[in-house]
């Protein structure tokens, strides 16, 4: 591209971000279809105006009964225990010890530590303390599972915001593109970190992918600071995620957005660069990412890139998936460590993701209670309900996933059928 083309081009980016300009309908602007709205009704997710659907969009078979009685079950199981589905006080209380935590981990780092045998542990601690807040506090919050009271779930939102990420994007990101469209090729973006990885039988195979199940791992650490840094600002820039265009924010989410750019940025660099050398800062920003990036990734990879998770993709004549939304979101999603409750404390539930994209407004400490319930309810619909014993069982299978699908001729357990 000519530097002259080049430039027009980021003007018109930065002409449409001051809202002058829409990108034209035609070039794939998102618009809101019925089977759509039916997906939104049944995540519950309020307040949502969902149009991150490009045109020629995917759609699911109806539903023959499962999703009702499993939601029929799960409601009597809280009627007849007495259980809260969200403002359970255990929820309240990791959110506290996780957010003290993050604070006494932040502070004994930059205001105590004077030796780098003081500092390196406090930022280890300090990045896992992140990866809790995200994977307990910001992920509930952010599908409104942790409170009944909207304002309460906003705040704990924004923890997010603190830790460096956006709950703006994330919301398009995760609630939106991941979580309708789990596992599809070219809608979820999830699977679309990098030309570097490829996750599906059904993206594009490059020679260096052979080498993938050894240097994702060292590239899971690179994507927080990536994010932080970089991903976010494109994203925000270009109205694009993934290469799929979202709604810019405007108004308060735009203050939110920069307010919690500047915020972290202080914190981050800022401050510690006050009383430490700007190496040291650096150094050690670069540990407390790396832990975070390969805790996040990995815990999300386990649920969908491993063995057992299917990668169904439309029927190109018609856009359908030959499943329903219930049991596309069951056949491509695994869980792992379900009888460790150290882990299930400690990972926000998401070894229960089973669970957690079927209910994804129930706050995660209910999920090992309900699990028994949901594996009952695919076992009578012939729905497989897939799990690892362990988290290293999970590893090893996101090990064997990603070496399988550096192979040119890499198939998986994909139900496409031919249209
Ligand atoms: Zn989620």
């Amino acid at each position: 591209m000519s530097p002259a083309l080049r430039l027009v081009d980021w003007v018109s980016v930065f002409v449409m971000w001051l809202g002058l300009t829409r990108p034209c309908r035609a070039d794939g602007l998102y618009r809101c279809r019925r089977s759509d709205q039916k997906v939104k009704e049944s995540l519950l997710v309020p307040k949502i105006v969902m149009t991150a659907e490009p045109a020629g969009g995917v759609k699911f078979d109806s539903d023959q009964g499962f999703l009702s009685v499993i939601r029929r079950r799960v409601d009597e199981y809280f009627r007849s225990t007495g259980r809260r589905q969200r403002d359970c006080p255990q929820m309240y209380l990791k959110s506290a010890i996780f957010l003290m935590w993050l604070a006494a981990s932040y502070v004994l780092l930059v205001f105590v530590a004077h030796t780098w045998w003081q500092a390196l542990p406090l930022a280890l601690a300090l990045g896992l303390a992140m990866g809790a807040i995200g994977l307990n506090v910001q992920h509930d919050a952010a599908h409104h599972a942790i409170s009944r009271y909207e304002w309460v779930n906003r705040l704990m939102a924004l923890t997010l915001d603190l830790v460096g990420g956006s709950s703006y994007l994330w919301h398009w990101k995760h609630n939106v593109s991941h979580h309708t469209y789990v596992n599809i090729t070219g809608r979820d973006v999830d699977i679309e970190v990098s030309f570097l990885a490829r996750f599906t039988p059904h993206q594009r195979w490059l020679k260096i992918h052979r080498w993938q199940h050894f240097y994702l791992w060292g590239l899971y650490g690179l994507m927080i600071s990536r994010w932080q840094l970089f991903g976010d600002f494109h994203d925000l820039i270009t109205g694009r995620m993934g290469g799929h265009r979202f709604p810019r924010p405007k108004g308060w989410a735009l203050a939110t957005f920069l307010g919690g750019k500047l915020v972290f940025l202080a914190l981050a660099f800022g401050i510690p660069m006050l009383v430490h050398p700007v190496w040291a800062v650096l150094v050690l920003y670069i540990v407390a990412t790396t832990v975070l990036g390969v805790v996040m990734a990995v815990v999300f990879q386990l649920a969908h890139a491993v063995e057992p998770a299917a990668f169904p993709v439309p029927r190109p004549a018609t856009g359908r998936i030959d499943n329903s939304w219930a049991v596309h979101q069951v056949q491509t999603t695994v869980d792992f460590a379900r009888k460790r409750r150290l882990v299930s404390w400690l990972l926000g539930g998401l070894n229960f993701q089973i669970e957690h994209h079927l209910f994804p407004r129930i706050c995660h400490v209910n999920y090992p209670d309900m699990s028994k319930l949901v594996e009952a309810t695919c076992k009578e619909f012939g729905v497989k309900y897939a799990e690892h014993e362990s988290v290293w069982a999970g590893v090893a299978s996101h090990y064997r996933w990603l070496r399988r699908m550096g192979k040119p001729d890499a198939v998986g357990f994909c139900r496409c059928r031919p249209s």
